[in-house]
């Protein structure tokens, strides 16, 4: 029996792509092997990634200047890509800086991440607040190398509503757990990256899309594997490419592109954010910490009322462990957090989350 699940990442992907990736497991598209066994220089898998590398550029409005790779390493390894290829300098240059806004831990990990090769400057941030909140976007300095933000914070469920105004400054955005789930002006940013395991496709893949005039500025010293101008001279192939996770991922694409594109998949995740806030706002037990003007469509966490510390940890507890035994799954917070916290990205779909409503009105019964 599937479950719903609620896992921030790996995710609930659409059952369709899982049923037709398990029917061409064993021969994809006639080639008499499967996608996992193909030559990464084969024809068969060459139509592979640039069919997934054009339907992404279609779905998502990718104008013709700005080049998408798909590598490895994570969003986590983008932290380092972007300072070592937008702002690090040869061997005994002064460090250059560049503008983070603080919304959250990934956020943080992309700052201290960025400190070993330039001076990330903190110009706004809502850890005075647990991150419930997106601040106020300051202007960067003109000399700053580019300006970093976490578009939708996944932990804590936050997302940026209105983009800061950088004027000549590229922005760089992580949209790991936020991409295709809305409308998004690729043409605001200089870089956009995302891990695939949130709203793409299996882990191991990560998304980049990249402004041509920002490739080509990494030092010497870095190596091939982390420079932006090497994936982009090779297409993505310099090494071998995580095949088989960019095969799901143009599966997916190609659901999402069926569905109706991200116009009909914003106007469902709209449905579902709304429907479930909706209910944890006017729920007796149930609260949602996020400020409104600042609450992420595809991470919603959720707490206990309860004032005791001790027995709120106890009634959240029960609350996880039942809801999966009745079949929605992953809803625990994250283990920094505590709490609860549905994910509901563009597979989840609204009967999950009507699902999840339904038992919650039920445990609220139970206290
Ligand atoms: C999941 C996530 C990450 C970490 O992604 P990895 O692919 O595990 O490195 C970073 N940033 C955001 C916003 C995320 O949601």
């Amino acid at each position: 029996m599937r479950v719903y699940n609620f896992s921030p990442g790996p995710s609930v992907l659409p059952l369709p792509v899982l049923e037709r990736a398990a029917a061409e497991m064993t021969d994809a598209n006639g080639s008499g092997q499967s996608v996992m066994e193909m030559s990464h220089r084969s024809g068969d898998f060459k139509s592979i990634i640039e069919k997934t590398g054009a339907l992404l550029r279609e779905l998502m409005n990718i104008p013709p200047a700005y080049r998408i790779l798909f590598l490895q390493g994570g969003a986590s390894l983008q932290f380092s890509m972007v300072p070592l290829n937008l702002a690090a300098g040869e061997a005994g240059t002064p460090k250059r800086r560049a503008t983070y806004i603080e919304t959250g831990i990934w956020a943080r990990k992309a700052a201290d991440e960025a400190a070993k090769y330039l001076e990330p400057v903190i110009r706004a941030g809502s850890a005075d607040r647990n991150y419930t909140y997106i601040p106020a976007a300051p202007l960067p300095e003109a000399s700053d190398a580019y300006y970093h933000i976490t578009l939708n914070n996944t932990i804590v469920g936050t997302k940026w509503a209105v983009l800061p105004e950088t004027g000549a400054v590229p922005l760089v955005a992580d949209i790991s757990s936020s991409i295709l789930s809305e409308p998004l002006d690729v043409s605001k940013f200089g870089i956009l990256y995302a891990g695939a395991q949130k709203n793409l496709g299996p882990a191991g893949t990560t998304v980049v899309i990249i402004r041509e005039d920002l490739i080509g500025h990494a030092p010497s010293w870095v190596p091939a594997m982390l420079r932006y101008d090497v994936h982009a001279e090779e297409c993505s192939m310099y090494n071998t490419p995580p095949c088989y996770g960019i095969y799901i991922t143009g599966m997916v694409l190609e659901w999402l592109k069926a569905l109706g594109g991200v116009e009909a998949i914003t106007a469902l995740n709209r449905e579902k954010a709304e429907f479930f806030y909706d209910y944890l706002d006017n729920s007796r037990h149930f609260h949602a910490p996020v400020e409104r003007l600042s609450r992420s469509i595809m991470n919603i966490p959720f707490v206990s009322k309860e004032p005791d510390r001790e027995k709120r940890k106890g009634i959240e507890a029960r609350f996880v462990k039942e809801a999966a035994a009745a079949g929605l799954v992953n809803l625990a917070g994250h283990r920094l957090v505590g709490g609860m916290r549905a994910s509901i990205y563009n597979a989840m779909p609204l009967e999950g989350v009507k699902a999840l409503t339904a038992f919650m009105k039920k445990f609220e019964g139970t206290l």
